[in-house]
């Protein structure tokens, strides 16, 4: 099977199993609240950051808020979420030049989004996706890494390498959808830790399964057949 169908077939189940809604489980209430939200969380788990974020947020409204804060207060909010000083400094830089050379507006662009500093493909990836529906790469995180690897669908361990890769197999309306369906697929069955295959949707066609169904061939041959229609 080549890689474009073996890709469908993994979108189409992980869409029946997990939902075509998936989100960021960073809360936030609007588009300055996300970018905030997805500029901390780097080396963070989405839980230590909506724990700081209520307090946060009641605080800081705006980007002129937070590119006039006074760094010890900032860091102060920011306490408990990890490298949270380095982040205190580069959320005041980025939401100067957010004011500055953006109009207050969020570039709505990788390379843009990438110019300010603390944020990378990852963090870029996801605020296009999330806030403004744009699909211009893939958000990678360690949950992709580690199913990608495990689906065979690249051989790198690079996230931008994995990123160009998925990129190429999976259409470019589903990139946002695909990233958010690994994650979750890594969150619930396909942990760094732990392959819980038996309870897999993924389980008869995963190169890296621990389960193996006797009818895998039918199986193959009835998702091929779903994906023609
Ligand atoms: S079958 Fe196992 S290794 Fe493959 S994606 Fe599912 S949990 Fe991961």
């Amino acid at each position: 099977m080549d890689k474009e169908k073996f890709a469908g077939i993994i979108f189409n189940r992980l869409a029946e199993r997990y939902g075509r809604n998936l989100h960021t489980e960073l809360s936030h209430k609007n588009m300055t609240e996300l970018f905030v939200a997805v500029f901390l969380s780097p080396q963070c788990s989405d839980k230590q950051i909506n724990r700081i974020t209520p307090k946060l947020f009641r605080r800081f409204r705006t980007f002129h808020d937070y590119a006039n804060a006074d760094i010890r207060t900032l860091m102060r909010y920011l306490n408990g979420v990890n490298y949270y000083k380095t982040k205190a400094r580069n959320l005041k830089k980025a939401s100067k030049m957010i004011e500055e050379r953006f109009g207050g507006n969020i570039p709505k662009t990788i390379e843009e989004l990438m110019e300010l500093p603390g944020i990378g493909r990852k963090v870029a990836n996801v605020i296009l996706n999330e806030g403004f529906g744009i699909n211009q790469g893939i958000a990678i995180d360690t949950h992709c890494i580690t199913v990608v690897g495990r689906l065979k669908l690249s051989r790198h361990r690079d996230p931008k390498k994995i990123e160009n890769d998925i990129m190429g197999i999976f259409p470019e309306e589903e990139w946002g959808e695909i990233s958010n369906l690994l994650i979750t697929l890594g969150r619930d069955v396909c942990t760094a830790r732990e392959k819980r295959c038996g309870r897999c949707v993924l389980a008869d066609i995963c190169p890296s399964s621990e389960v193996l169904e006797p009818d895998k061939e039918n199986h193959f041959r009835r998702d091929i057949n779903k994906n023609k229609n």
